[in-house]
């Protein structure tokens, strides 16, 4: 017998900044204290939607660091370039994942695309970061550059759908390999639309709308833009009414139960390894771009 995911919250963003000069984001966790809640996910940034001038100089992050878990970008509109340590490139545009494993570390930059800097135009973006067992914390990094067309699209009822990125939904498999199961949906929901979302029992869930107006469980309201819903991890799906077409991203996952140290782009278990990977990456065992 079916039982419901309870909602346990709705937030507003966290807190608002800029991520390099590239990416105005708006934060929904870890800002909102919902680790327990949204655990193995670690980060949620929304970038835009933000209209960028023409430029001749690419706008983003830097070369900087990552260890101890996974960076997942989704495009919705605007490009993005990516290039690390590790020799993988890859640029991702409207409807493409990037799905970049950390894991022992890497050195990479973030940038709009080139032909996007020089037209100009709206850029919207979601970077998630997922957290890695300690047993892969320090495995070889791995880049998955997913595009849109991989991405099965499964039907939530009329005028709801679901691109199903990682994980398992109405029998489809999404493309990304995950390290610990995880599930992340992408749905687009027309006005008057409503239908369920299974979530397996035991996973954590979350659900954050980017833009519209959206009941769950007939009765918790996302409305807006920058939301986000956490879900209990009894119970096996969560029901959805849309009254103004909406963007959602569904996130699930089982539970990691180890210790989380984190610092700025490194996140382990302990103090001692936040120390370690503070060291490798100033002394150049993370690489660097070339
Ligand atoms: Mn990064």
């Amino acid at each position: 017998m079916s039982t419901l995911k309870q909602v346990l919250g709705v937030y507003e963003p966290g807190s608002q900044h800029w991520v390099g000069d590239g990416f105005p984001v708006r934060n929904l966790f870890p800002s909102n204290g919902v680790a327990d809640a949204v655990n193995p996910f670690l980060m949620f940034d929304y970038a835009g939607p933000t209209a960028f001038a023409p430029s001749d100089q690419p706008r983003g992050v830097e070369e900087h660091p990552h260890r101890g878990f996974e960076t997942v970008t989704i495009a919705y509109q605007g490009t993005v370039d990516h290039r690390d340590s590790s020799g993988n490139a890859g640029s991702i545009g409207p409807g493409d994942v990037q799905w970049m494993t950390a894991a022992s570390g890497v050195v990479h930059e973030e940038k709009h695309g080139k032909a996007f800097t020089e037209a100009g135009g709206t850029f919207e973006m979601v970077q998630l970061w997922v957290n890695l067992p300690a047993a892969h914390k320090m495995s070889p990094p791995r880049y998955q550059g997913i595009v849109s067309a991989d991405i099965p699209v499964v039907s939530l009822g009329e005028g709801a759908s679901a691109r199903v990125i990682a994980g398992t939904l109405q029998g489809a498999q999404g493309p990304a390999r995950t390290v610990t199961p995880v599930g992340l949906f992408d749905l687009r929901l027309k006005a008057g639309s409503k239908g369920r979302i299974e979530i397996p029992e035991g996973h954590n869930a979350s659900i954050a709308l980017l833009q519209g107006d959206v009941l769950l469980n007939g009765a918790s309201a996302l409305k807006g833009e920058a939301k986000i819903a956490t879900l209990s991890r009894d119970g096996d799906a969560v029901e959805f009414e849309a009254l103004a077409d909406s963007t959602l991203l569904v996130m699930s996952g089982e539970p990691i139960n180890e210790p989380v140290a984190s610092y700025g782009p490194f996140v382990m278990n302990t103090q001692e390894e936040i120390r370690q990977a503070i060291a490798d990456y100033r002394s150049g065992r993370m690489g660097h771009l070339h």
